[in-house]
C-alpha cells in the first residue's frame, strides 16, 4: 500500500545565539526527518518581538514540507530539533527562544488536542507568519481561515522586514 503525502508548513522563529545560523541549521535538520520531504522554504524575516517582553529581534521563515507522519509524529520530530538546537524549556510565553518550530497547517486537518492546535491559532494575526507563509504557499487553503492569499494579518502591526 502506498502511504499518502500530507503538505506540512511549519514556521520557524528564533531570537537567539544567531538566529540565522539557527533558522539554516534547523531547515537542514528539517529536510532529515523520515518520511518526509522539505519541497520549499522561504527567505529568512526580521520581526520585532511579539507579546511586549523587552528581547532581541526575531527572525522568522516558513518551510513547506510533504510527510507521511501523522501530525503527532511531526509534532515529535519538530520538538527534537528544538531541543537539539539548545532549546531551553523556560515558562516565559513568548519569551527569547534559540529555536521555535511551529507546525502552522496539516494539510486540511483540524486538530484540537492539548499537546497540538492545527492550524496553529498565530497564523491569522502575526505578519511574521503570514509573509514567509505567503511565499511558499500563497494558494493553500488553512482550515477556517481560507486561502492564504486573502488572510489579513488583522492583529499584527508589528514590523517585519525581508532580510535576503
Ligand atoms: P509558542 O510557540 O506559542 O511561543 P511554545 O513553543 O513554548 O509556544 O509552546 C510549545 C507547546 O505548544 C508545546 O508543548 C506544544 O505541545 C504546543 N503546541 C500546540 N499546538 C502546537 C503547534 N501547532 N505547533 C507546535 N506546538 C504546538
Ligand atoms: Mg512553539
Amino acid at each position: 500500500m502506498t502511504e499518502h503525502w500530507y503538505p506540512a508548513y511549519i514556521g520557524l522563529g528564533s531570537n537567539l545565539n544567531n538566529p540565522i545560523l539557527q533558522l539554516e541549521t534547523a531547515f537542514v535538520l528539517l529536510s532529515e526527518i523520515p518520511l518526509t520531504r522539505l519541497v520549499r522554504q522561504s527567505s529568512l524575516y526580521r520581526s520585532e518581538p511579539f507579546g511586549g517582553i523587552e528581547q532581541p529581534d526575531f527572525v522568522n521563515a516558513v518551510a513547506a514540507l510533504i510527510t507521511q507522519l501523522p501530525a503527532a509524529e511531526l509534532l515529535l520530530e519538530l520538538q527534537s530539533i528544538e531541543n537539539k538546537c539548545g532549546r531551553k524549556r523556560t515558562d516565559i510565553k513568548w519569551g527569547p527562544r534559540s529555536l521555535d518550530l511551529d507546525l502552522l497547517v496539516y494539510s486540511d486537518h483540524e486538530i484540537n488536542e492539548t499537546n497540538l492546535i492545527v492550524p496553529h491559532p498565530g497564523i491569522g494575526e502575526r505578519n511574521f507568519v503570514l509573509l514567509p507563509l505567503g511565499e511558499v504557499a500563497l494558494e493553500v487553503y488553512v482550515p477556517n481561515l481560507g486561502r492564504v492569499a486573502r488572510i489579513n494579518a488583522h492583529a499584527s502591526d508589528l514590523a517585519v522586514s525581508r532580510i535576503e
